[in-house]
């Protein structure tokens, strides 16, 4: 790339006050680039157009130039495929006349006169300035379909030809490159190594707002891109990343002692709000103070066998986390108090800041950051429900399990997830390792969380209800050193327009396109899910499942109906059902009841394990571990029928799901249970808690295992 070329042609631009570059002018970056393009020349009148048409050659292209035209087509301002002289003269006129008419006011600097490329299948290939994640590379199918398929994808940039590979292949529309209906396919390594150059000038250039190539020719060999546009940014971006200051480090590690403290301290817990702070802390390992000045609220404090202190500093020994619960005026006092204390770190549950709008809670959140930033204090939240670490016994809810750690960590931009993971985890098999309610994130960011619990030995998976992000670039990066380790399941909320005006009032997140998400879930190497269910079944896969491999699953079934329907779910899913080796159907053949029954995959097994033949389950089961052709065996128990019986066979069920956890254990495939609750609620509802504490993977429906088995499939076939 021609650094030198593309700065003169961005800062002549920026020298006349001007933010978007012309046709001319960004073809011109183009070449500096190295992108093969229909270079034009600029003509002022009819004459000398058509005199610069005779110099490229004909057939050319006339296009308006006009700093207020965006799209050229849309004022009558492209005239293609002109032949001779007298033809670029009228048209010259035309374009002028047209502008006249379509745009007044436009002013009219002329026409771009260029040469007429071949027809080819046309893409789109541009630039878009994120303001969290900085520069995107943005990829599509071009020319009229932009708008009605809106089929584009994103990557942050710069990019290697892989990921250009992968943008291509994530469209919809990649088929068409491939060649349909007999047309030859397209040079798909050239309009890649197009994106390629493309990011390499945005990374140097992150002023860049835009950039639209709309559309790229791209042929069976080569590529052309025969319209540009750019507009930039007031200023470019960049400078120092305070993310990786001293500070910023001290701060990182001040956060991990308040995740594992020693002490802890709750400042201004309260009757009114049920003192959950102190109460959510009664399993804690350490020694526990309150710091209280009401004196009506002191004896029932002390009354909980909790010291109280009037003062922070009265409080014995160094101070690993404050819990505080002030009013919001209060709050940077409180922080002052802490910083003066040499308090590690300080979560405010005490909200009111900037997620109301208001001016005076934006101001005290300015004073809480800055006063924050200007030390090594690690400060959760605010308004959040902070610290989770279940083995400590540091909880933000009373009544929180705690104990055993366990290999999930999560973060949490909502505090309702948070507590609802920690008390719907454990029924789903998920057992917490650490988790962290973060709230507004003010000074400590995601990023900060995640690699804190990505770096911890003891993690399996990381999950993250993510409402906004500010460093996007550290995110980022972070993101791609933690999945390099574990899997990271994000869920992102406010992804709806209406959805992203909630999280404002939430957090006071902004809003981050859908697209934008996508690309840098992608591009960070995590798995991205729409819901809670999703989220926890991902989190329960991750952690108690062996690597999916590969794609194709031995599904056994109850009935004939459900085996057709748990064959659809995971076709539907991008699963593949193959049919199995001849050794399985050999031996199935000599035990398998075919009649109301098959052991072609799907496998449809009632009337083979029913009662007292129930030791055919694990036969079954074991003729798929053994047969090659499969990569993962799911299997429905207890469908509707069936399932009644175990109310009063209990322990049928545990025998039945004791001879399961052991073959889970020995199998080298992945393994998992469907169980349905159907008409029977309370009494699948306690089977299935019997699976899981079993270590069994127990889904609730085709679907949620579909769905997540190949999230599954997707992320252990990439790392
Ligand atoms: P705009 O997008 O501003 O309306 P374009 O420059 O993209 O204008 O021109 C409109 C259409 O004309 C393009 O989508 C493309 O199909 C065709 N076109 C434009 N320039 C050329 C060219 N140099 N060679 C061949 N076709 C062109
Ligand atoms: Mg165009």
């Amino acid at each position: 790339m021609d650094t030198a070329s593309t700065d003169r042609i961005i800062e002549a631009a920026r020298t006349q006050g001007r933010a978007a570059l012309s046709e001319i002018e960004s073809k011109a970056l183009l070449e500096a680039c190295g992108i093969p393009t229909t270079m034009p020349r600029q003509a002022t009148s009819a004459a000398q157009a058509a005199a610069i048409a005779k110099q490229i050659g004909f057939p050319v292209v006339l296009k308006v130039l006009s700093a207020e035209v965006t799209h050229k087509s849309d004022v009558g301002g492209v005239v293609l495929g002109l032949t001779s002289g007298a033809q670029v003269e009228n048209a010259f006129k035309q374009i002028r006349k047209n502008l006249g008419e379509k745009a007044p006011g436009a002013r009219f600097e002329g026409v771009a006169v260029q040469a007429m490329a071949r027809p080819g299948i046309e893409m789109l290939a541009g630039i878009s300035y994120d303001p969290a994640f900085g520069s995107m590379l943005v990829a599509g199918l071009g020319g009229v379909l932009v708008e009605v398929l809106k089929d584009v994808v994103m990557r942050p940039a710069p990019i290697d030809a892989k990921s250009g590979r992968e943008m291509v292949e994530e469209l919809k529309g990649a088929a068409l490159l491939r060649g349909v209906r007999g047309a030859p396919p397209a040079d798909i390594e050239a309009f890649v190594d197009l994106l390629v150059k493309l990011g390499r000038l945005a990374a140097a250039r992150s002023d860049i707002r835009e950039m639209d190539l709309n559309p790229v020719m791209v042929y069976p060999q080569g590529v052309m891109a025969v319209d540009a546009r750019v507009a930039l940014n007031d200023a470019p971006a960049g400078g120092a990343n305070p993310a990786n200051g001293d500070r910023a480090v001290a701060r990182r590690r001040n956060l991990e002692q308040a995740m594992s403290p020693n002490t802890i301290v709750v400042i201004g817990d309260k009757k009114a709000g049920g003192y959950i702070w102190l109460r959510a802390q009664s399993n804690f390992k350490g020694k526990l103070y309150s710091v209280q000045i009401d004196p009506k609220e002191i004896p029932n404090i002390e009354q909980m066998g909790i010291t109280n202190y009037l003062n922070l500093s009265e409080v014995p020994g160094p101070i690993d986390l404050a819990i505080t619960a002030v009013p919001r005026q209060v709050a940077p006092l409180i922080l002052k108090n802490c910083l003066e204390t040499g308090v590690r770190g300080v979560q405010f549950f005490t909200s009111g800041f900037s997620e109301t709008g208001e001016e005076l809670g934006i101001k005290l959140e300015r004073q809480l950051k800055a006063m924050a930033e200007e030390s090594e204090i690690a400060l959760v939240g605010p308004n959040c429900m902070g610290l989770y670490n279940p083995a400590a016994g540091v909880c933000n809810f009373p009544g929180q399990p705690t104990g055993e750690a366990g290999d999930v960590c999560f973060i949490s931009q909502s505090g309702t997830h948070m507590v609802n993971m920690a008390f719907q985890g454990p029924a789903r098999g998920i057992k917490i390792n650490k988790g962290a309610s973060i709230g507004n994130a003010i000074v400590l960011n995601p990023a900060d969380y995640l690699e804190m619990m990505a770096d911890d030995p003891g993690t399996r998976v990381v999950g993250m209800y993510i409402e906004g992000i500010r460093d996007g670039q550290r995110f980022l990066d972070v993101l791609r050193r933690a999945t390099a380790r574990i899997p990271v399941v994000i869920w992102k909320g406010g992804v709806t327009e209406a959805g992203a005006r909630a999280t404002f009032s939430h957090t006071a997140s902004l809003a981050t396109p859908a697209a934008v998400w996508k690309a840098v879930v992608r591009a960070g190497g995590a798995v991205e899910v729409r819901s809670w269910d999703a989220l926890l079944d991902a989190l329960a896969m991750f952690s108690r499942s062996l690597p999916i491999r590969g794609r194709r699953v031995g599904l056994v079934a109850m009935t004939g109906g459900q085996s057709v329907f748990i064959t659809d779910t995971f076709a539907g899913a991008g699963m593949e059902v193959p049919a199995l080796s001849q050794a399985s159907y050999d031996e199935f053949k000599t035990f398998f009841n075919t009649i109301g029954g098959s052991y072609r995959n799907p496998l449809d097994a009632a009337g083979t394990i029913m009662g007292p033949q129930e030791g055919n389950l694990v036969r079954i089961l074991n003729i798929l571990d053994r047969d090659p052709v499969l990569d993962l065996i799911v299997l429905e128990i207890g469908t509707g029928t069936a399932a009644a019986r175990w109310a009063s066979h209990e322990a049928d069920v545990a025998s039945m799901l004791d001879k399961l956890a052991e073959f889970n254990k020995r199998t080298t495939k992945p393994f998992s249970l469907i169980m349905h609750h159907a008409h029977l609620e309370d009494i699948v509802a306690r089977a299935r808690k019997m699976a899981v504490e079993r270590g069994l993977l127990v889904f609730e429906s085709f679907e949620r295992a579909a769905q997540t088995l190949s999230l599954g499939a997707d992320y252990w076939t990439r790392h």
